[in-house]
C-alpha cells in the first residue's frame, strides 16, 4: 500500500486542483453547528479530482466521508479521521432539455436542493414541489431520499452519476426506501438527473407556498438542528412518541429537545455531540419503556465520538 500524504503540499501534489486543507472545524460546516475536526478536507475542483481524491484514498488505506450541507448529519466531537469530500456547488455541469412534456435537469451533487426548485419554476416545471424548503445538497437529497408525505427524491431521479476509484458512470436509480437509497459501497454520487412534467404552475407554487408556511409555524427554523433526528417508526410519529414521554424542551448541555417539535434536537450554544447523542439514547429509552418501540435515528454519524 503506498504511502498516505500527511502535510497539505503531499495532498495536494496527488490530488490538484482541489482545495485542501488539514483539522478543518465541521461545525460551521453542519446546520447543527455540532462537532469536531476533519482530518483533512478536500474541495475537489473537477470531476476527475473526485475520482483522484477516491482512488488515492483507497490506494493508501484513508477512510473517505462525503459532506453536503450537513444538514442530516451529526459529527462526532472526536472529529473525522482521513479525508471528508466536500463538493463545491458547480463541480459538474448543470443542463436543462424540455421537451412537449416536461423536461430533464441535470444538476451537479454539490448544487443545493433549492437550485432544482428554482430551476423547476423558472423552466415551468413542477412535480418537486416537496422539496422546496429542505436544507441540503443534492448529493445528500439522493442518498437520504429526502422528501415529505407529499414525496420522495428518488422518485424523480431517472439517472444517476457516481465516481468510484475506478472512475465516472452513469448509472439507473438504484432502488430505495424511506430516507434512505441503496448507493453502491464507497461511491459518491456527482450529478443527478430529474425527470419533471409540465403542469398547473399556480398549483405548484400554491403547494409550496402552503408546505413553508407549515414548516415555519411547526419546525424550530430559527435554531440550529439536523431537522428530524428519528424516523418515523411504522404506523407511529416519533414525535408524538417523544411528547407523550414527556421529554419535549428537555435539555442536556448545550441540546435540548424543541419545544415546538419533540423530533427535533436545537443546539441552544455550544451543544456538543455527546450532549446530542445522550438525548438521542434518553428519547429511545423513554420510548422503547412506555411503548415498546425502537426509534431509528435518520441523522448520520460522522466521525469518533466520546464514549
Ligand atoms: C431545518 C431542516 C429541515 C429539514 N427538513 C427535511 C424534510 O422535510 N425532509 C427530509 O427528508 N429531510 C429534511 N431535513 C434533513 C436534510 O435536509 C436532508 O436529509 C438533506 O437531504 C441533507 O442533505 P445534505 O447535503 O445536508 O446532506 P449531509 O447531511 O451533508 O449528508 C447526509 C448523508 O448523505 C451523504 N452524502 C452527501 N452528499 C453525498 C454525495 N455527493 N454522494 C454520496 N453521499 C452523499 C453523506 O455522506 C451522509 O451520509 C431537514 C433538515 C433541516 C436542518
Amino acid at each position: 500500500m503506498a504511502g498516505r500524504p500527511t502535510t497539505v503540499g503531499e495532498w495536494l501534489a496527488r490530488l490538484a486542483p482541489a482545495e485542501v486543507k488539514r483539522d478543518v472545524p465541521l461545525a460551521p460546516w453542519c446546520t447543527v453547528r455540532v462537532g469536531g475536526a476533519a482530518e483533512v478536507l478536500v474541495r475537489p475542483q473537477t470531476p476527475d479530482t473526485v475520482v483522484s481524491a477516491l482512488r488515492l484514498a483507497h490506494d493508501t488505506g484513508t477512510p473517505v466521508a462525503v459532506l453536503g450541507l450537513g444538514a442530516n448529519t451529526l459529527v462526532g466531537d472526536l472529529g473525522v479521521p482521513g479525508v471528508t469530500l466536500k463538493l463545491p456547488p458547480a463541480t459538474f455541469k448543470e443542463e436543462v432539455e424540455l421537451d412537449e412534456a416536461g423536461g430533464v435537469l441535470t444538476l451537479s451533487a454539490g448544487a443545493s436542493i433549492a437550485r432544482l426548485v428554482t430551476l423547476m419554476k423558472q423552466h415551468g416545471l413542477v412535480g418537486a414541489e416537496f422539496l422546496a424548503g429542505v436544507p441540503g445538497t443534492i448529493g445528500g437529497a439522493v442518498s437520504m431520499n429526502a422528501g415529505t408525505k407529499n414525496g420522495e427524491c428518488l422518485s424523480r431521479v431517472v439517472a444517476l452519476e457516481l465516481a468510484t476509484a475506478d472512475g465516472l458512470g452513469w448509472v439507473a436509480p438504484p432502488p430505495f426506501r424511506y430516507r434512505h437509497t441503496e448507493l453502491p459501497p464507497g461511491a459518491v454520487v456527482t450529478r443527478a438527473r430529474f425527470r419533471l412534467p409540465k403542469g398547473d404552475l399556480a398549483q405548484s407554487q400554491a403547494t409550496m407556498d402552503a408546505d413553508l408556511g407549515y414548516r415555519k409555524r411547526t419546525q424550530p427554523l430559527s435554531q440550529p438542528s439536523f431537522g428530524s433526528v428519528f424516523t418515523n417508526p411504522p404506523g407511529h410519529h416519533a414525535g408524538a412518541l417523544i411528547e407523550q414521554v414527556q421529554l419535549k424542551g428537555h435539555t442536556l448541555g448545550g441540546a435540548q429537545i424543541s419545544t415546538l417539535h419533540a423530533n427535533w434536537i436545537v443546539n441552544l450554544g455550544g451543544a456538543t455531540a455527546q450532549d446530542v447523542t445522550r438525548l438521542m439514547a434518553l428519547a429511545q429509552a423513554r420510548v422503547r419503556a412506555a411503548f415498546g418501540v425502537e426509534l431509528t435515528p435518520e441523522v448520520k454519524r460522522l466521525g469518533g465520538f466520546t464514549p
